[in-house]
């Protein structure tokens, strides 16, 4: 007689994608639009991925009181007379966690009512085409919107990893001990620390850095790069480091941390700035040194998928070492921002349907730094271009000479253009200067369109605007261009 079979039955997907943050959501669309059964796996204890809940959202809405805390401190420089405001921290925090609680919600209603299986789970690998999962507990797994069991396993004919980052603690000693903020805590403090110092030169270090100096913190800014924003080029910096300077931000660059100690109640960081030795103290640290993959606990190598400096390594089409699985968004350590974690989901998700072979174009990278001034670019910067041995032209125009921004009031920063010498396509652009992260747009849709700066010169700008003063450096170049 034939034993029967007790085991439960493995669920199979055609597509699994583990991580429901951005990049995961868009894969599953993708996925789900091209016909496939999906399954999105998302193992946090909150749903709704970085950006909603500890990135983009969160610091934009805390930065968008002290900025208004800035402008009105200004107001008498418009003719206003206003009182020296005063920041009500547990506001802010209130204002923000609003947001941020309808956008989570809306996430969560796209994922647990959508088209696919969502199943509350930690996953790893166990096999090429299997997943164990681990359940989150007190969470519901959903299918067609409707509770089920989490399974304990499931298989999948393609699978695309969107697991995200988490926060680097470099190898510093006395860091972690002496109690240290990460952007984690940044974003939910209740008081805004008397004096504070920032580690890192990057977008959330110089982002929460002008943040709590313009709430009213002494802070002072310790990096290891000789440069803020050291991936992009020197000019944009330079402009933010001239702002902060003004704002009575301490900064100390090319520095080498060497330990940090608890003293009582304050904090202190050692470190060699230019071979001597200096410490300062403040009340609170705050840990900005960059994130680092979510891929640990994955047991990639039981699925045969490679890693490369601690990053999952991919080719253009997001495909692994094993081609049946993709790795997109922040888990591959290509670009750590939302949007292209969003293409880059969207790309594995089609190829992980139909098997296909669309690319991700990395020509049009954006980086936008929500700092005041805001620091913006797109495509090749001209360190990029000069590594390469590209030729290349460059033109600049500051906005201290452009009528709509000296009305505006903000003259700090320029705007770059990069373009090829014999074409004029635009290769790349940069916006250190007022609503540089909306200006970049009109750089972007001209290089999706592989526009040229003739092209870009002749397009009609409404007057007065701060937009038309791209026009300028476009109208130099194309002369150049022209001239051969
Ligand atoms: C403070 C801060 C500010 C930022 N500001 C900006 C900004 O202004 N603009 C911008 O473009 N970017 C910004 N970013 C970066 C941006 O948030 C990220 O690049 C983006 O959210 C990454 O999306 P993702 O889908 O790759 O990962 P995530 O959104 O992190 O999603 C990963 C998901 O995978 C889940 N997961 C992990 N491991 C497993 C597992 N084994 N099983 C199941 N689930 C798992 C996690 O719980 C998570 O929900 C900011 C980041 C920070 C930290």
């Amino acid at each position: 007689m034939k034993k029967k079979d007790n085991a439960p039955r493995i669920p199979e997907f055609d597509v699994a994608v583990i991580g429901g943050g951005s990049g995961g959501y868009a894969a599953a669309r993708a996925a789900r639009g091209g016909g496939a059964s999906v399954a999105v796996i998302e193992g946090g204890d909150e749903v709704g991925g970085l950006c909603i809940l500890r990135g983009c959202m969160p610091t934009k809405a805390l930065l968008e009181s002290s900025h208004r805390a800035h402008e009105i401190r200004r107001a008498r420089e418009f003719g206003i007379a206003v009182a020296e405001p005063r920041p009500l921290p547990a506001a802010i925090l209130r204002r923000k966690n609003r947001h941020i609680g309808e956008f989570a919600d809306y996430r969560r209603g796209q994922l647990e009512d959508g088209d696919f299986t969502f199943i509350r789970g930690f996953a790893r690998f166990d096999g090429r085409n299997e997943l164990a999962l681990d359940p989150v507990a007190g969470a519901r797994s959903r299918h067609a919107g409707k509770a089920i069991p989490t399974p304990r396993r499931i298989r999948f004919r393609r699978c695309i990893i969107a697991t995200g980052s988490q926060i680097a603690w470099p190898d510093v000693p006395g860091l972690r001990e002496a109690g240290c903020l990460t952007s984690d805590d940044a974003i939910s403090m209740t008081r805004v620390p008397g004096t504070l110092i920032v580690l890192g030169g990057g977008s959330v270090a110089c982002e929460l850095s002008q943040h709590f100096s313009r709430l009213g913190s002494r802070v002072t800014k310790i990096q290891r790069s000789p440069q803020l924003l050291s991936d992009m080029d020197a000019d944009l910096a330079d402009v933010l480091a001239e702002q902060f300077r003004s704002e009575r931000i301490r900064l100390f660059t090319g520095t080498r941390l060497l330990r940090v100690e608890k003293r009582g109640r304050l904090r202190r960081v050692i470190f060699d700035h230019g071979g001597k030795r200096r410490a300062v103290t403040a009340d609170e640290i705050l840990c900005a040194l960059g994130r680092r993959p979510t891929i640990d606990s994955l047991d990639l190598g039981a699925a045969g998928i490679r890693t490369e400096r601690g990053a999952i390594a991919v080719d253009d089409s997001m495909r692994t070492s094993n081609p049946d699985i993709f790795a997109i968004g922040d888990c591959n350590g290509i670009i750590e921002v939302v949007h292209i974690a969003i293409q880059q989901g969207e790309i594995a998700g089609r190829n992980a349907t139909d098997g296909g072979n669309a690319t991700w174009d990395s020509r049009l990278k954006a980086h936008v730094v929500f700092t005041d001034p805001q620091i913006a670019a797109c495509g090749a910067t001209e360190k990029e271009l000069e590594a390469e041995g590209r030729p290349f032209l460059a033109a600049s125009y500051p906005f201290a000479d452009h009528g709509k921004s000296l009305i505006h009031g903000s003259t700090r920063g320029f705007v770059k253009i990069l373009c090829d010498p014999d074409s004029g396509e635009i290769l790349g652009g940069a916006i250190a200067g007022p609503h540089g992260g909306e200006l970049i747009h009109e750089l972007i849709a001209a290089m999706h369109w592989r526009g040229t700066v003739a092209q870009l010169a002749a397009m009609p700008h409404y007057h007065p605007t701060l937009a038309e003063i791209l026009t300028y450096p476009a109208e130099e170049l194309a002369e150049k261009v022209a001239r051969g």
